[in-house]
Order: C-alpha cells, then structure tokens, then sequence
C-alpha cells in the first residue's frame, strides 16, 4: 500500500471518465483518504456517488474562478482533515469557440477565462492550501502535449497549459522549502467530458492509436497508476518535472 493513510484531495471529477477519477481510484487502491471538490449544483448530484462508491471522506464545493469559494474550501477541510498530504488538480475549461479554427481569433475574454480556470488556479490552490500540506506533501496536475507543440484545434488550452507547465517549474521551487514536491502528467487524449469541447478530437484518438510507440491510447487507469508513483514517496526526489504518459508518442519525429 504506497498512499496508505495519505490525504488525498482531488480537485476535477465530473463523472466516472474523468481523468481524476481514474487517479482517485488508483489512489483508493493504495490506500489512500479521499475527498473531492465539486463544480456547482449540477456536478454536486456526480459527484456525491463517486466519493461514496470510493469510500471519499467528504466533499465540498469549490470553484477555482472564486477566491471565496477557495477560501472556505481551505477552512472545510481544515476542519475535517486538519492536514493535506496529497492535492490533484485536474482541471480545465475553454470556450468551445476558441477550441476550433484559428487560434488568432481568439478573444481577449475567452484568453483570460482558460488561463484563469486552467492555469492560474493551480498557483491559487497551491498558495490558498500552503499551510496545510504536510512536510513532503506532493501536488499532481494534468497538462498536454498542446502545451510544447501545435495541435490543431487545441488553441488557447495550449497556450494554458504551456502556462501551466511554467507554473509547476516556479512553484516547485516555493514549495520545495518546505519539502513540498510538485508535478504535472502529460497525459495523451482520453474521451472524457472536456475533451469532447476539441474540435475533431475522434481523428486525434486515431492518429495516436497509428502513430505512438505503444499503438494504443492511454486510459484513466494508466494516468492514474503513474499519479500513485508521483504521489507517494517512490518520487520523493522529483520535483518540477512534467512526467508524460501518453503511450510515448511524444519522443516521435517523423514515423513512417
Ligand atoms: P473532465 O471534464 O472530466 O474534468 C475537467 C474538470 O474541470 C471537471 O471536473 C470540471 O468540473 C472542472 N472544472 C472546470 N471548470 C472549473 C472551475 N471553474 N472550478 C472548478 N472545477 C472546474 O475532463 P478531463 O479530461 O478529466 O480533464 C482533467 C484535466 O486533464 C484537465 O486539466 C485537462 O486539460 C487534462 N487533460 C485531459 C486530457 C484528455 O484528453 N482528456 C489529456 C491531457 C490532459
């Protein structure tokens, strides 16, 4: 049992394809604590039976654009917990207009929304929950290959996620004083609800299933296996790093 005892907070389930459930479940395996936030009314009704179907320990509502609902967020599980000892952040969100098309016409407020949902919460989470991850806590995200190279459709989500990867390289540094370790999947495509927002995202699971080194598509239970091993004490020297686990399509140049 590698998270046996550890308090693991996921923020991002929507339902049962969500990449953070697949890690959830990974977690629960090793037995890991859980609690999950959730979005709104509307993914409180999801979200209750997945924390209870993984035996969850509570679940609160917190959306990442509120710094109230942040902070009350922080004072919930304070109160529950006490102590923090694992944070996954899986969350995104873009327009779907800006998810097609030509990333120049993104807007100024559709640019502000994803950077803000996508990458800047991750900082938010981080400095709001600082005080309460343990020594030798280790915070997840989930980014894309969007971030380092072009992929079509995918626009302003890469210019957030290449945002995102910045921010883990920074915040390791800050929260590496204390012990604290930080680190993002980059995770390959998987059919889930924010996926379903990219444009031609079925020709995408095509092309890796012909293209990657491992002729297959990741699935939520590969991300979440990879996201035991970062957030347990097997990676406890590695900080900053962005792990991908995308059946390693990204070491190809041209494959013929
Ligand atoms: P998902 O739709 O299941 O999860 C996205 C989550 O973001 C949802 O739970 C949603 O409630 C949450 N969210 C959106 N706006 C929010 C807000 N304002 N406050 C709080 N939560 C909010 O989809 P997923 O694919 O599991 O996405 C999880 C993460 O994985 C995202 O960061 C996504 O970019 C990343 N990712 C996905 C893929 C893929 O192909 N599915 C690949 C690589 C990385």
């Amino acid at each position: 049992m590698l998270l046996e005892g550890k308090r693991a907070l996921i923020f991002g389930v929507a339902n049962n394809k969500s990449i953070a459930y697949g890690i959830a479940k990974e977690f629960k395996a090793q037995g890991a604590r859980l609690a999950f936030n959730y979005l709104g009314d509307a993914l409180h009704k999801r979200v209750e039976p997945i924390s209870e179907e993984l035996g969850g320990d509570f679940i609160f509502q917190c959306d990442v654009t509120s710094d109230e609902e942040i902070a009350a967020g922080v004072e919930y599980v304070k109160k529950e917990w006490g102590g923090v000892d694992i944070l996954v952040h899986s969350i995104g969100f873009a327009n779907r207009e800006d998810l097609q098309g030509r990333f120049i016409e993104t807007s100024r407020d559709g640019f502000k929304l994803a950077l803000d949902i996508s990458a800047y919460s991750l900082t938010a989470l981080a400095k709001a929950y600082e005080d309460l991850l343990t020594e030798n806590a280790s915070v997840l995200t989930l980014s894309y290959y969007g971030a380092e190279k072009v992929i079509t459709n995918y626009n302003v989500m890469g210019v957030a996620k290449a945002a995102l990867e910045a921010s883990v390289r920074y915040l390791a540094v800050d929260l590496g004083a204390k012990g604290v370790r930080i680190n993002g999947i980059s995770a390959g495509p998987i059919k889930t609800l924010a996926a379903s927002g990219i444009s031609g995202f079925r020709s995408i699971l095509n092309y890796i299933e012909e293209q990657a080194p491992l002729r297959r598509n990741v699935t939520i239970e590969d991300v979440g296996r990879s996201a035991v091993y970062l957030a347990s004490d097997l990676s406890s020297g590695v900080t900053g790093e962005i792990h991908h686990v995308d059946s390693g399509y990204n070491v190809m140049g041209i494959g013929l």
